[in-house]
């Protein structure tokens, strides 16, 4: 737990950046710790581990899930999660939207892209997207949100590839608001910058940076 760092990283961000705390693996305390210095976003990657987590801590807490999610795992979240960074295809959305029509909500949801070298990401790419967008069952779903967008950078020291990479998400991003969501307020998110990389993040157009390590030392 570094409060320090947690600070430092607060006070750099600027106003139209928000901080998901990355809780995931590490304990209650250190999330209440985290809670009373005033931080209400944490993210999460898994849907059990994420359960027991809200029924333990305070209900006022935003909770986001930036892991692979599976279909079947859904339920343990969909009462109360405030928003879902990975969405990768339209099956798992269909799914997402049964869920939410069931305890009668609307869930906030980013689209991942595979934007990194690595073969092992999720995400999609720009082809996979669009033929979800021009499908007429993407748009008959009335109890998820379409909030933005989301990726991760490939792991490397080379800034130029990680910073190549953000541009790639923001581009999708202006292109998805340009030709589908132009008059929808809400798509408005760029879910990108993690520990290493969150400052290059920033400079590409970054609204929302995942931080886990950086605050709640290594995993
Ligand atoms: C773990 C994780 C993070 C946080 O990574 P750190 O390097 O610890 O900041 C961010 N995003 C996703 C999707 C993660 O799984």
């Amino acid at each position: 737990m570094n409060i320090e760092n947690y600070n430092a990283i607060l006070t750099s961000l600027p106003t139209s950046v928000l901080l998901v705390a990355v809780s995931k693996t590490k304990p209650n305390e250190d999330i209440q710790t985290l809670y009373n210095e005033g931080q209400r976003i944490f993210g999460e990657n898994k849907a059990q581990e994420l359960r027991t987590k809200y029924e333990m801590l305070p209900k006022d807490i935003e909770w986001h899930f930036i892991g692979h999610l599976q279909s079947n795992k859904i339920k343990y979240i969909a009462p109360f999660i405030a928003m879902i960074h990975s969405v990768d295809s339209l099956k798992l959305l269909q799914e997402i939207n049964k869920l939410a029509l069931k305890y009668d909500r609307v869930i906030p949801c980013l689209l991942q892209f595979h934007i990194a070298k690595e073969e092992s990401k999720f995400g999609f790419d720009w082809v996979e997207c669009e033929a979800m967008l021009q499908d007429p069952d993407f748009w008959a779903l009335k109890n998820v949100e379409i909030a933005g967008v989301m990726g991760m950078a490939t792991l490397t020291d080379d800034e130029n590839q990680i910073r190549s990479e953000f541009q790639l998400l923001k581009n999708h991003f202006d292109r998805l608001k340009a030709g589908y969501f132009p008059d929808n307020a809400n798509f408005k998110e760029i879910s990108m910058g993690m520990t290493d990389d969150y400052q290059i993040a920033i400079e590409e157009g970054s609204t929302l940076v995942r931080i886990g390590s950086a605050i709640f030392g290594e995993r």
